[in-house]
């Protein structure tokens, strides 16, 4: 039996090589969760075995040493890490604990922040000018990565009123966008893609070559103010913010300065339903006490302080086994390879399939049956396979081959030219009219209530169903002898497909599946047509000219009205009473008629998309640049730097993203402070 000193030591001897492997390798080598439930058992071990603790733990110790490559910068106070909590409760024994050392703490005011997951950095400031930019390394000397910082767009070279030496931190991070078109570029030059956003950040920031850093899209995001400058007379974490803004340092948008317990507590849980529409990921978030004497009267530990705590989110990725790979059949015919799990649990849901996207990431990600792979789930987003695991001396199964033929019909799968993915060949392949209908009736669609796919799959099965058009005729005779229906659930269903005919034109054009239409395209297609014979009559250049449509939607739209069996569907569709028209029924009011709104940033509640219609469907346009014809500028969480700059030149006014909805009820908004002026 293992004794608790040889786990001890085994858990240190682990938790040093896999931290080596996160902070100065190519890449982590296992998900965070399993990082820290390991540093947890350390913690645990030690706490019931004193004369196991050593200053040398990596429970005691902040990040690694840094790496010799790169010249040491010693940092003017430690860069420390933060203790966790990972529940409410926890919260509230930190509170506690502040509590026992002076403040009290169901009084105090907070600064509740997104915990980014990027890098630390340390930015110097000489006399207003950048003069050095160091990563954390062991929290007492870290790297020199100054060249490769001034490539980074929104650290600012030089600061208006700062003098002497001062030290600015904060976050290195990319944005979820930025990621995705970098990992896109990787892919089409058949480049291995980043596993996640911070540790292509942390890649990209620890170059020998600036120049390829130059190449990358990192952003930072600051927090803290260490030294002389406005924070010599700053009291508080949000006063720091404020000074940070006024410097022109990106500041997260979304930090809320909250009194009191209870409070913090609220403003965590919004973190958490949120977490999601920020434009960065974020692995929990990072709770301050707002007033900086408590701070110099609670103190730190040698690895952390005592007045901040990060509360830390369900885990995103976990490890878990690799069954199998296959294949499943879209409405459009397009065949995803897929990866068969043990069943884990993910972000607090359990996972036994996520995807694989297409051929091309199989191979570059070279995920093989049998593997322990990473599976991450955020959000709403489809499961994925991010990487596997590399295990030592373990045999693995043969590269896996992208089947021939389609897994439901039988046909032949085929890769079209100057496309990544494949495509099942048998334009009435089973698997393509089951996805056709599901998404026909779903909620962004016809809006079908109790037409999911297991249903659709039924009435397949009958021989009255072909198409969607067919749905219209089904009587509650068709449906009751069906399995898990009765005569209660058939009239249901039969309801609620009877008031799918009275929906909105532009439900309706997303239900029809035209390729890259789009609920915004749909709707701005359907304000401007408002019937489906004038959007058939109109011609190409007609659609392109829409604000928002452009040639690729464009070309798409005529392509599918022209084609003679999407034309005949049409006619069967209103033969069986299904209106093609956008109607007044329900419409919002225009308060935006006219005006053009360009949002930055991530609005918390919407996501892009859903802000963009947001504003289409009140008659106004969603403009992706600021011009003098803009009505006014959304400010959410990482904003575009060069879209606030122009409108500032413009005087274009800016309004922040908690205002948002104010603009959508009334067309205006209230200023919050005088002298901005609507
Ligand atoms: P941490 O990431 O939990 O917390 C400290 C860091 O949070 C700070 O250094 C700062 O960089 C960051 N931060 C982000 N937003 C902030 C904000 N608004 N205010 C203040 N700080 C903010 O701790 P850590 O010491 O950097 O490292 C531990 C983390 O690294 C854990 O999440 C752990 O799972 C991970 N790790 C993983 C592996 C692995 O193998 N996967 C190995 C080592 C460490």
């Amino acid at each position: 039996m293992t004794t608790a000193g040889e786990r001890a030591a085994w858990l240190r001897a682990e938790l040093d090589r896999l931290a080596r492997a996160y902070y100065t390798g190519p890449a982590p080598e296992v998900p965070d969760a399993d990082y820290d439930a390991l540093v947890r058992e350390l913690s645990q071990l030690e706490e019931a075995h004193p004369d196991l603790v050593s200053e040398q733990s990596p429970t005691r110790r902040v990040g690694a040493a840094p790496d010799a490559a790169f010249s040491p910068v010693a940092h003017l106070e430690p860069m420390l890490s933060l203790d966790n909590a990972f529940s409410d409760e926890e919260l509230r024994a930190w509170a506690d604990r502040l509590t026992r050392a002076g403040a009290n703490a169901l009084d105090l005011a907070y600064v509740v922040e997104p915990k980014i997951d990027g890098l630390a950095l340390a930015l110097t400031y000489e006399e207003g000018r950048l003069a050095r930019a160091g990563t954390r390394g062991d929290g007492r000397v870290g790297e020199d990565v100054t060249a490769n910082v001034r490539t980074v767009a929104s650290v600012p070279a030089a600061l208006t009123a700062a003098t002497g030496r001062l030290e600015v931190r904060g976050e290195v991070y990319l944005a979820k966008e930025d990621f995705a078109a970098m990992n896109e570029r990787q892919l089409r030059a058949g480049e291995r893609t980043f596993a996640n956003p911070r540790n292509a950040a942390a890649g990209s920031l620890r170059q020998k070559d600036p120049a390829v850093t130059a190449g990358r899209p990192l952003s930072f995001l600051a927090y803290q103010i260490v030294g002389a400058g406005p924070a010599g007379v700053s009291r508080s974490q949000h006063e720091v913010l404020a000074a940070l803004r006024d410097w022109g340092f990106t500041v997260a948008a979304s930090a809320q300065r909250v009194e009191g317990l209870d409070a913090m507590l609220r403003a965590v849980a919004w973190f958490e339903e949120h977490r999601h529409d920020l434009p960065y990921d974020v692995d929990g978030v990072v709770i301050k006490v707002d007033d900086f004497s408590v701070h110099e009267r609670v103190g730190a530990t040698s690895r952390a302080p005592r007045w901040a705590i990060a509360r830390k989110f369900p885990p995103e990725e976990r490890t878990t086994r690799l069954r199998a790979i296959e294949v499943s059949i879209g409405r459009t015919g397009r065949a995803t390879p897929y990866a068969v799990l043990e069943p884990v649990s993910v972000a607090g849901s359990t996972v036994s399939m996520a995807t694989l996207h297409n051929a091309d990431q199989v191979r570059l990600k070279d995920v093989r049956p049998g593997d322990l792979v990473i599976v991450r789930k955020a959000g709403d987003v489809i499961p994925e396979v991010v990487a596997a695991v590399s295990e030592p001396g373990r045999p693995r199964s043969a590269p896996w081959e992208f089947p021939t033929s389609c897994p439901v019909c039988g046909s032949a799968l085929e890769r079209r030219e100057e496309e990544r993915d494949h495509y099942c060949t048998n334009p009435s392949c089973p698997a393509r009219q089951l996805q056709q209908m599901s998404h026909f009736a779903s909620r962004s669609a016809m809006d079908i209530e109790g037409l999911g796919e297991q249903r659709v799959g039924q009435l397949l099965g009958l021989a009255v169903v072909a198409d969607v058009a067919d749905l219209f005729a089904l009587t509650v005779d068709d449906l009751a002898p069906l399995e898990g229906f009765g005569e209660v659930s058939a009239a249901a269903l039969v309801r609620a497909i009877d008031a799918a005919r009275h929906r909105p034109l532009h439900r309706l054009l997303v239900a029809l599946g035209i390729r890259h239409v789009g609920p915004v395209a749909a709707r701005i297609l359907a304000q401007r047509f408002g019937t489906w014979d004038r959007l058939v009559a109109a011609p190409l250049d007609e659609l392109e000219e829409l604000s928002g449509i452009g040639p690729v939607v464009a070309a798409s739209v005529r392509q599918f009205v022209e084609d003679p069996e999407n034309r005949q569907l049409l006619e069967r569709l209103v033969r069986a009473g299904v209106e093609t028209r956008e109607g007044e029924a329900g419409a919002t009011e225009a308060v935006l008629a006219g005006r053009s709104v360009v949002v930055t940033g991530a609005v918390p509640g919407y996501t892009r998309e859903e802000a963009e219609a947001a504003i289409v469907e009140r008659g106004g346009t969603a403009a992706g640049a600021v011009s003098r014809r803009t009505y006014c500028v959304v400010v959410g969480d990482a904003p575009g730097a060069a879209k606030l700059r122009r409108a500032q030149e413009l005087g274009i006014p800016v309004i922040p993203a908690a205002q948002f909805s104010e603009l959508l009820d009334t067309g205006t908004w209230t200023p919050l402070l005088e002298g901005s002026e609507a």
